[in-house]
This record gives structure tokens, C-alpha cells and sequence, in this order.
């Protein structure tokens, strides 16, 4: 059902940026001819460029909704423009609006919520005969009973429900408003910078159709801008893939590396690993393994101090802290140990309950059947003089976490500090 602790304002603030700044853009007045000439061209550029790049990365659904937001734009500008020209509208505006102003919202609707399933190039065709389909239809349409299609379209279905502030025939509000729910409804289903580049790419077009022939540009940019925000959400997810990890949502080992080689003079990285998981994994069956991996992480995301997780790989995790001491980290360190050791998981399915009992520190907590506990060992480093590259460091905190594992696992062990570790290690 709906993920809400995957919810994100950073899915939305590229496309949020481009709709504010598409806002901005289209209420300037006085355009320079530079920013005219840019304007006639942006669309075709950013669907170019923006295409090739969903090819290249073979998103075929943020295509076609580039080419459908693209289509809507060269059929409006062809209004628009003999409108500036001639100083009144083509004989066949108000019919081409209003089709644009209703299939629009139905195909970014469509091709928004229709995931990639199928075979590559099966998809590509499926969604092409949608797109000939509707146009080919609209088109025959329109040549054929231009007049009795007018009529049907900006006819006042519903009387009581019509506002004086409508400026677009009837009918395209409650269709938005239909698409709407179901984007929203599908980035809550699935929290994905691509769903919410769509939920306020929509936004931008409703705001757009009635100022089509209001203000200048409004048109090329907003068309732009939401072409801009499908692309940059491919390249948000594209970076996604590189630098999270899918199944806890921490920043993985690549990130990781990169922030290495952002640490300053004085960091610490702290290793942890999960006690006996294979075992746990064994008695309780890889999926449990996976649930207790997300509650690890998400525990260790939380640790105090300025610290930052990764997921090192498997069951390990890194802890950075930028600008501290062994010393500031393991009391927060300790915290999160602790944490996670007291929290008695509930286990989702309850097929797969513990069928034994604890094998080594993994126990049942109290009596309630369908709950597990864990516990983690750490290893604790810090920058010092004899190893001063990231790498020597974290190969330090993994010395330290086998001291751990040595001295009996859930606890925390300093690297360099064995002979004191009575008053660290707090099993
Ligand atoms: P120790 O206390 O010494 O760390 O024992 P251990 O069993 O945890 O150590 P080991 O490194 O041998 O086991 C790691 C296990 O973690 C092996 C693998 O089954 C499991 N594992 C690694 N990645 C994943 C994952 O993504 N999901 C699940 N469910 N298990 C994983
Ligand atoms: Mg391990
Ligand atoms: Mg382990």
C-alpha cells in the first residue's frame, strides 16, 4: 500500500524549482530578443535532448510524455503564432484548443501511470498505437465535424457545478483533477522522483492552458520546463540507482567512497556488522533477513553525533563522522548499539516465525511469538597520524570490529584502545 516513510521533499524540489522558475519566466513582459529567439527553440531543444537521453537510459514511458506535453506545444504554437501574426485567431483555434486542453491531460495521465512491464520494444509499439489511435481519431474527427465536435466538447455538462472562473471548457476539470489524484496516488504508492516530477509537471500544464494565448511564452517555457522535470527526474533516479541502496535506502558503498574523499583533517568511521546473520537468515529465511537489514539501517540512519550511514555491503554498515574524535563518537555509537539490541522486531509474515530458539545472541523477545531481536558489533577509527587516507582508516575501524566479534560480539571496540576496553565494550 502506501509508503509514507519513503516520502521525500527532495522528489519534488528539481520539479518545483523548474515550475517557480517557469512561473517566473512567463510573467516577465519585456523580453529581450535573446530570450525570445531561446524561447522559440527551448521546447524543440529540450525534447531533443531530453529524448535522447530517455533513450540512451531506455525510459520509454518519460518519452511519451515528453512527445504528448511536446505535440500539445507545436499544435498551440501554430495558434499562437497566427494569432501574433495576424492579430485574431485561426478559424479552427477554439476546436484545436479545446481538444488539445482535454486529450493533454489524458495522455500525460496515461502514459504517467502506465509502468514499464512488457518487452522493450512490445512497449515502445503498444504505446505508439495508443498515441496514433487518439490522434488519428481526434484528427478525423475534427476534419470531418468540426462544428458538431466543437459543440460536444465546450457544451456545460453540469450546470451546478460550473464556476464563472472557468476558463476551459468543463469537461478538462474534473479530467485533471481525475489524473491528479491518480499521479498522487501513485507517487504514495511508490515514492519515486519521476512521480512526483509528474504529479507537478501536471500542475505546471494546468496552470498553462488558460494563459495560452494571455501571455507571451507562457507556452514554450511551461511545455519546457515540464519536459525538463521528467528529464531531470530520470537523471535524479538514474543517480539514485548509483549511489543508494535499494533495499534499505541508505547511500551505499559508492557514495561512501566518494564522501572519503571529502573528509577533512579529523573524521571517524565506525564498521558495523550484524551478529550471526547467517544463522538468522537460516532459521528465519532471507526475507526476514531483509526486514531486520531496513530496521538496522533505518536505526542507524538515526544515530546521534553528526553521523552518516552507509551500507558498506551485505550486512555491513559504515558510520562517518566528519570532525570528530573517537572519543565525541562512542557515546552515540553505544546509543545506537544499544537501540537496536532492546528493540524486539515483530515479524511481518508469520509463516516464517523463529522455529528454534536463539542462536547465538539472536533470541526471542520476552514471550511474544513473532518477534526477533538482533545485535550489532562496531568498530570505531579515527583519522590519525600513521593512517591518514580514508582507506587506512576504515581498515582500522574493521580491525577494531573483529575485536569485537572477538570479544563476544554487541559491542563497541575503539581501535587502538583494546587493553581499555572494559570501558567501552558494554555487552
Ligand atoms: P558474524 O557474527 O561473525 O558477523 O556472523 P555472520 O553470520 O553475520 O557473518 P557472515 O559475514 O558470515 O554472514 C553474512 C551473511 O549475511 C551472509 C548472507 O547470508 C547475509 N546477507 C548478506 N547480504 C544480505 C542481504 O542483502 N539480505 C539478507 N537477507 N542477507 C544477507
Ligand atoms: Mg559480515
Ligand atoms: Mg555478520
Amino acid at each position: 500500500m502506501f509508503r509514507l516513510d519513503a516520502l521525500r521533499v527532495t522528489h519534488f524540489l528539481p520539479s518545483l524549482f523548474l515550475l517557480l522558475a517557469g512561473l517566473a519566466a512567463a510573467y516577465v513582459r519585456d523580453l529581450s530578443v535573446f530570450f525570445t529567439s531561446l524561447f522559440n527553440v527551448l521546447p524543440t531543444l529540450v525534447l531533443l535532448l531530453g529524448g535522447a537521453y530517455c533513450a540512451v537510459y531506455r525510459r520509454q514511458r518519460e518519452l511519451f510524455l515528453m512527445v504528448t506535453v511536446y505535440i500539445a506545444y507545436f499544435l498551440l504554437d501554430t495558434q499562437t503564432d497566427f494569432y501574433r501574426d495576424n492579430g485574431h485567431v485561426r478559424a479552427d483555434a477554439a476546436v484545436i484548443f479545446h481538444l488539445v486542453c482535454l486529450l493533454l491531460p489524458a495522455l500525460f495521465g496515461l502514459y504517467g501511470a502506465w509502468q514499464e512491464r512488457t518487452h522493450l520494444l512490445q512497449d515502445l509499439v503498444a504505446r505508439f498505437a495508443v498515441l496514433f489511435a487518439v490522434a488519428s481519431v481526434a484528427v478525423a474527427l475534427e476534419q470531418s465535424y468540426p462544428d458538431a465536435l466543437l459543440a460536444w466538447l465546450a457544451e456545460i455538462r453540469w450546470p451546478a457545478l460550473h464556476g464563472q472562473w472557468m476558463s476551459l471548457i468543463q469537461m478538462v476539470y474534473p479530467l485533471f483533477l481525475g489524473v491528479f489524484i491518480l499521479l498522487v496516488v501513485q507517487y504514495l504508492r511508490a515514492p519515486r522522483p519521476l512521480h512526483a516530477a509528474q504529479v507537478i509537471g501536471l500542475i505546471g500544464l494546468f496552470w498553462m492552458l488558460p494563459q495560452t494565448f494571455i501571455l507571451p511564452f507562457t507556452l514554450n517555457i511551461m511545455c519546457s520546463q515540464v519536459m525538463l522535470m521528467i528529464a531531470a527526474a530520470v537523471a535524479h533516479e538514474a543517480y539514485q540507482m548509483a549511489f543508494r541502496d535499494e533495499l534499505t535506502g541508505l547511500p551505499g558503498r559508492r557514495a561512501l567512497n566518494e564522501r572519503m574523499q571529502r573528509l577533512g583533517r579529523n573524521y571517524v568511521i565506525a564498521m558495523t556488522d550484524v551478529d550471526h546473520f547467517k544463522k538468522f537468515n537460516d532459521t528465519h529465511g532471507h526475507d526476514v533477513g531483509d526486514q531486520v537489514l531496513r530496521l538496522v539501517a533505518s536505526r542507524l540512519s538515526k544515530v546521534t553525533g553528526g553521523g552518516r550511514a552507509y551500507r558498506y555491503g551485505g550486512e555491513e554498515f559504515a558510520l562517518v563522522f566528519a570532525g570528530k574524535s573517537a572519543e565525541e563518537c562512542v557515546p552515540h555509537v553505544e546509543a545506537v548499539r544499544g537501540v537496536i539490541a532492546n528493540y524486539a522486531m515483530q515479524l511481518r509474515d508469520q509463516n516464517s516465525r523463529p522455529q528454534d530458539d536463539s542462536t547465538g545472541r539472536q533470541r526471542r523477545a520476552g514471550s511474544g511469538a513473532g518477534t526477533v531481536s538482533v545485535t550489532i558489533s562496531i568498530g570505531v577509527a579515527e583519522r590519525q597520524a600513521d593512517h591518514r587516507n580514508p582507506e587506512a582508516v576504515l581498515k582500522s575501524a574493521d580491525q577494531a570490529l573483529y575485536s569485537a566479534k572477538e570479544a563476544g560480539r554487541n559491542c563497541v571496540m575503539v581501535h587502538g584502545q583494546q587493553s581499555q576496553r572494559g570501558a567501552v565494550r558494554m555487552a
